[in-house]
């Protein structure tokens, strides 16, 4: 049997290797040090935003936005509904409920109209959310032009989950920026399947350095100035290592080439498949670039000839991972009482998609072999 084919499995690289020796040899492994304050500053710089808080999950990342916007018990936030669970976990954290938006089909991100219309009918009901979390789907940037226009007629806060799109970007009413760089507040992971890793890992980042320098007091238990341990808030222990700062550091100076590999096996994908019936792509939306951190594919059972399930289960024979698209939130049973608008977009994408072997270290021969099989199976 050849090895088995992951699914975005870490791509690390020399300088992450010497960094992280370095780190460790310099004795700083206590949680932190110079390379986490090198790590926000270079992060910063490349997102294009003020200031950096470097974390230890996208999770920690989430959950400190809402708690700074004051999101607490009895809010509602809203987020899309096709996500992954942690979006709506750190909702319920900070003691809020989430609300679903379903899914638009042009980038498979929150569908703007269904949001406008949610947030007129809370309007009228005379309570808004509280903040609107919007996710930037497999590399992929939201239609911020018009969430943000959405947003701004009912002052509700937008916070950016950007875990899965560090390096795409968004043309729009505020010129081309990065994800992470459209919201208040926009938050990175760098979990082990994500674009660059530093094994576990996150960055919140803002404009308005008000939010990273909060975020950094909250992040290491709220400690006040003083020597003897003043506490006037309730603190988190979120902050990210030296050593995995260090890390962070490596991978992103090739977080350019890694794009450009992710978005090189998009192109394979879209050409060895193309032909097949009832084989569609997810979009690449015309107000941004994409990193296609992960390529998701739709299948249509009637044209293909084959189930999701069908071509999912071939792959694992093979020893290939592959995974259906995110379960949508409004499915899950553990949000099953939460309200939802719409829903059917998010729920088909979650019955017909599946996510390809998207690693930037892929072979030629590993994309022919993921090719391969579905073309094997196809009609
Ligand atoms: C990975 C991911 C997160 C969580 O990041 P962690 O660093 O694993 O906590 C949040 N939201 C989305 C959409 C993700 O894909």
């Amino acid at each position: 049997m050849p090895p088995r084919i992951y699914l975005s499995p870490p791509h690390m690289g020399p300088d992450e290797r010497a960094l992280l020796i370095e780190a460790f040899d310099s004795n700083w492994v206590a949680p932190l040090g110079p390379h986490v304050d090198a790590f926000e500053r270079e992060f910063a710089q490349f997102a294009g935003v003020a200031s950096a808080c470097a974390l230890s999950s996208g999770t920690a990342g989430l959950h400190l936005a809402l708690v700074m916007l004051g999101v607490g018990a009895g809010d509602e936030v809203f987020t899309s509904t096709l996500t992954f669970a942690a979006t709506a976990n750190a909702i319920t954290y900070a003691g809020a409920r989430p609300t679903f938006i379903d899914s638009e089909r042009a980038s498979w991100n929150m569908d703007p109209d269904l949001l406008a219309e949610a947030l007129a009918q809370r309007a009228r009901a005379g309570k808004l959310p509280k903040a609107v979390v919007v996710v930037d789907l497999y590399g992929q940037c939201a239609d911020y032009d018009r969430i943000l226009a959405a947003c701004a007629e009912y002052g509700v806060a937008v916070v950016e989950d950007a875990a899965e799109a560090l390096g795409a970007r968004h043309r729009g009413a505020g010129g081309d920026r990065s994800a992470g760089a459209l919201g208040l507040i926009g938050v990175f992971s760098f979990n082990g399947n994500k674009i660059i890793t530093t094994s576990g890992g996150g960055m919140l980042v803002s404009d308005d350095p008000n939010f990273t320098n909060r975020a950094r007091f909250l992040a290491t238990q709220a400690r006040e100035p003083a020597a003897h341990y003043q506490h006037e808030h309730v603190g988190y222990n979120y902050r990210l290592s030296n050593l995995l700062a260090a890390v962070g550091r490596g991978q992103l100076r090739v977080l350019g080439d890694r794009v450009g590999s992710r978005r090189a096996n998009n192109a394979y994908y879209r050409s060895a498949l193309a032909a097949l019936p009832g084989v569609s792509f997810m979009p690449e939306a015309p107000w941004g670039s994409s990193t296609a951190w992960l390529t998701c594919l739709q299948i249509d059972p009637q044209a293909y000839g084959q189930t999701r399930e069908a071509l999912r289960l071939a792959y694992v024979e093979r020893d290939i991972e592959a995974r259906p698209v995110w379960k949508p939130m409004h499915l899950q049973p553990v949000f099953a009482s939460c309200d939802v608008f719409g829903g059917s977009v998010a729920s088909e994408l979650f019955d017909r998609g599946l996510c390809l072997p998207s690693g930037s270290a892929l072979t030629q021969a590993e994309l022919e072999e993921v090719a391969a099989v579905a073309t094997s199976l196809a009609k």
